[in-house]
């Protein structure tokens, strides 16, 4: 059903309009009602005055939003143009051990790029638009408390020596989600005020307004990584490499914690050669600082076989790269897709080249896991 916003979704004082950019020129708003009737709700709205808003009874259930498999141009249209509104039902944080101590609930899901090989669910079918959750006052305040209850950590882990690490971008791209709201703003501030914990992302776009949420070292951006010739033909619409990495000073010294993604690792003709190149290029780059407290994740690729067979309609040249069933296996995974990744013996054999590689080029870049 359409519907003009209701007289209450006028905020009274302007929140700042973005002018359009290249990812997000939003022309349609599906909203449930209490999403609406919120503040957060309000000021997203506020941000994109000429959307039309139409109101969904979930924002599970909006049929519009699926049949695009395949049709990229109509895909990128609706990440470009649609925004949805909801409110996170379920609160939970759940263990994780790698990326992060704890998965933290999502403020959002869905993304306004278009990588390849991306491995967040589609819900809202092949386009996945940004869904902003307004209730943004019970997450940050379940956080709290989820924090409190966990006390000091009392042994360093690969994720942290010292602080409980949440991930709070498993679903989204939290540097485009500050485009839309304010919840990664309000994450930024309620870590800074949690001595025992940190917030945690990684990202593929610089947002540079992120500069000045102040996180005093109690937030770890994640900078995603590849060499430019994989990333021009997986990474869709992010921001290029070299953007990522001439970022990473500005984020250590506006107070961020920054570390770096290896990933995903694409093993190809030419990988080792290509990879040196990029470590060679963060070791000429990135200062002192930086290179201190530096830390890297490596993530071999993990494809889908359904992911495949749709990215054959739209990308083929992507599959060229990701689909190697000559070094791949399939592996049922825990939501019981069938995903495919390096067989056993040529991904332990990648990981040790990469770590070497690492040693090599850019020996100050301590590897907290490679799998
Ligand atoms: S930036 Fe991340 S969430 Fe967005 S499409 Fe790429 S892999 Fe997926």
């Amino acid at each position: 059903m359409a519907a003009a916003p209701p007289p209450s979704a006028v905020p009274t004082a302007p929140a700042p309009v973005p002018s359009p950019t290249r990812l997000l020129d939003v022309r349609t708003v599906y909203a449930e009602p209490a999403a609406l009737d919120s503040a957060r709700g309000r000021e997203v709205l506020a941000r994109f005055p000429g959307a039309e808003v139409v109101e969904v009874s979930s924002h599970w259930k909006i049929p519009e939003l699926h049949g695009n498999e395949g049709n990229v141009d109509r895909w990128v249209r609706v990440k470009t143009e649609t925004l949805v509104l909801g409110v996170k039902k379920s609160l939970t944080a759940r263990a994780n051990g790698r990326s992060a101590d704890w998965i933290a609930p999502s403020t959002a899901n869905g993304c306004a790029m278009a990588c390849a090989y991306c491995y967040v669910p589609r819900q809202k079918g092949y386009a996945n638009p940004i869904t902003v959750f307004t209730n943004i006052e019970q997450i940050t305040g379940y956080l709290r408390r989820h924090v409190a209850r966990q006390g000091v950590k009392a042994e360093p882990d690969q994720v942290d020596p010292v602080s409980w690490v949440y991930d709070i971008g498993e679903n989204s791209d939290c540097s485009v989600d500050a485009l839309v709201s304010d919840n990664v703003a309000d994450l930024v501030a309620t870590f800074r005020g949690l001595p025992t914990a940190k917030a945690s992302f990684a990202t593929k776009y610089v947002n540079r307004q992120l500069l000045d949420l102040d996180p005093q070292g109690r937030t770890r951006i994640r900078f995603s990584l590849m060499p430019d010739a994989d990333s021009r033909v997986v990474d869709v619409r992010t921001s290029r490499v070299a953007e990522r990495i001439d970022a990473v000073d500005d984020f250590v010294e506006a107070g961020y914690e920054v570390h770096l993604n290896l990933s995903p690792v694409v093993l190809r003709e030419g990988w080792e050669a290509d990879w040196a190149q990029l470590l060679r290029q963060l070791d000429d780059t990135l200062s002192p600082a930086a290179k201190a407290q530096a830390a890297a994740e490596v993530i071999l690729l993990t494809h889908n076989r359904d992911l495949h067979q749709v990215n054959l309609g739209w990308h083929p040249k992507a599959e060229d790269l990701l689909w190697r069933p000559d070094l791949q296996q399939p592996k049922r995974s825990q939501n019981g897709q069938w995903n495919v990744r390096y067989r056993n013996d040529v991904k332990r054999a990648g990981v040790d080249r990469l770590r070497a590689l690492v040693a090599a080029h850019a020996p100050w870049l301590r590897i907290r896991y490679a799998f």
